[in-house]
């Protein structure tokens, strides 16, 4: 059997059958087309997971391509709109939005129609690009859309916008069964991973956490909060100051918040600003706005907090609360979409539904040092079983041969 160096270093952390497994499965592929395309190549979780994703298909012999569309600045405004409204948020798209959109999609049908034409399998990561494949009509192989986002409860406005592109795929993945919607085509539960191998999750050396302490000036003595998080409303920035401000009335904490602006994300900004605003004048709460690369830097902040934050409202998965997890963190963690699947009361972390809820159980672990390592030796372990990227490849590697034999299973929304 064909083994490589990096394939082999994976073995080391989710064991050898989980390797040799891929191997198995990958063999069927060997030399097959695979197109990706999502909108951004960093921030945000699609690029996180395409980063690894990619080469890992490669190296199991597949013959991978990563593409990105692109679009000016009304296209990122109705995209952005988009993704809010699919969260649940009410929109309207005005009708120089959905110009943009169709004009950043037909350029892109343009520019890489021949090279998906011809792949032997497309996946098409989020809304962006997803009228894609009603472009390209003339195709050869298997087209799947693949939803990153939380669409439980999409405003009327937003899906009836998609619904259209996304019917015409022959089927789609959603991170949870409660995000699939009432469709004809095949829908697939496959969640998210981490590569705990890349920088962002990689061990570090103690001194190289102790550096990127003393450099934003945090105090090694008291205790510290972290969430990452792309300055959006759905990650709740303010509600984690809220939180903080109600736990400094009774622990001396530190809170970062730590974060940087995806390509295809225009609200960041003005997120940023408000976050600033709110913060000013408290030493003791760091808004750090990062560099799209700055992954050791993130991991030693996941590494020096106590606890890790994801206060979400709306959640596809969360890739920080599994970083956050790997790192044997306790998470506390917005009671919303793909959170629910990691983090469990006095499990792996505590879910919460307001500032208020968020400081109790802060609290709660600050002061029971015992519980804030047990649950997060907890945490470790339950992403080691079930979030790493080796079992997110095998199930993509499943779904791929099912769609070569032609499999017909199907989940329905609302449990029909
Ligand atoms: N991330 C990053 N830099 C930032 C903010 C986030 O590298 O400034 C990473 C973060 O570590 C995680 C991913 O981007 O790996 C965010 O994924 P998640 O699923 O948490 O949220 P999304 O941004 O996709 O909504």
């Amino acid at each position: 059997m064909m083994t490589s160096s990096m394939l082999d270093r994976y073995a080391e952390v989710a064991g050898p059958e989980a390797v040799a497994g891929l191997h198995q499965m990958a063999s069927r592929f060997d030399g097959q087309r695979v197109v990706h395309v999502n909108s951004t190549r960093t921030g945000g979780g699609v690029a996180e997971i395409l980063f690894w994703m990619v080469p890992l298909m490669r190296e199991l012999g597949l013959d991978v391509q990563w593409e990105v569309i692109e679009g000016d600045a009304r296209f990122y405004e109705m995209t952005k709109s988009l993704h809010n409204g699919l969260q649940g948020r009410d929109i309207m798209i005005p009708p120089k939005w959905a110009d943009a959109y169709h004009e950043a999609n037909r350029a892109a049908a343009e520019r890489l129609g021949p090279m998906l034409a011809d792949a032997d399998f497309v996946f098409i990561h989020d809304p962006q690009p997803a009228e894609l494949r009603s472009l390209i009509t003339d195709v050869r192989g298997h087209w799947v859309w693949r939803c990153h986002i939380d669409v439980s409860h999409p405003s009327r406005v937003a899906w009836k916008f998609l619904r259209p592109f996304v019917e015409l795929y022959e089927a789609s993945i959603f991170s949870m069964p409660q995000f699939s919607q009432a469709m004809t085509h095949s829908q697939f539960i496959i969640a998210p991973s981490i590569d705990p191998l890349s920088e962002k999750n990689i061990e570090l050396p103690q001194e190289e956490i102790d550096n990127v302490r003393a450099q934003f000036e945090l105090d090694p003595e008291r205790p510290l909060l972290v969430q990452v998080s792309r300055f959006d409303r759905f990650k709740d920035p303010l509600g984690v100051i809220e939180a903080y401000r109600l736990v400094r009335r009774y622990a001396p904490v530190q809170l970062v918040l730590a974060g940087g602006g995806a390509t295809d994300d225009p609200e960041g900004a003005e997120v940023l600003n408000a976050v600033q605003e709110e913060a000013a004048d408290d030493p003791d709460l760091h808004v750090l706005f990062l560099p799209g690369d700055a992954h050791r830097t993130i991991n030693a902040l996941q590494r020096a907090a106590d606890i890790v934050i994801q206060k979400s409202t709306r959640e596809g998965f969360g890739l920080t609360v599994t970083e956050g997890m790997w790192k044997s963190k306790p998470v506390i963690g917005g009671n919303t979409g793909g959170i629910r699947l990691q983090v469990f009361d006095y499990g792996t972390g505590f879910l919460v539904n307001s500032p208020e809820g968020a400081a109790h159980r802060i609290l709660y672990l600050l002061r029971r040092p015992n519980r804030i390592q047990k649950i997060g030796e907890a945490a470790r372990e339950f992403v080691r079983e079930y979030f790493l990227n080796t079992r997110h490849l095998r199930e993509y590697l499943t779904l791929m041969l099912g769609l070569s034999h032609g499999i017909t299973d199907r989940i329905f929304a609302n449990g029909e």
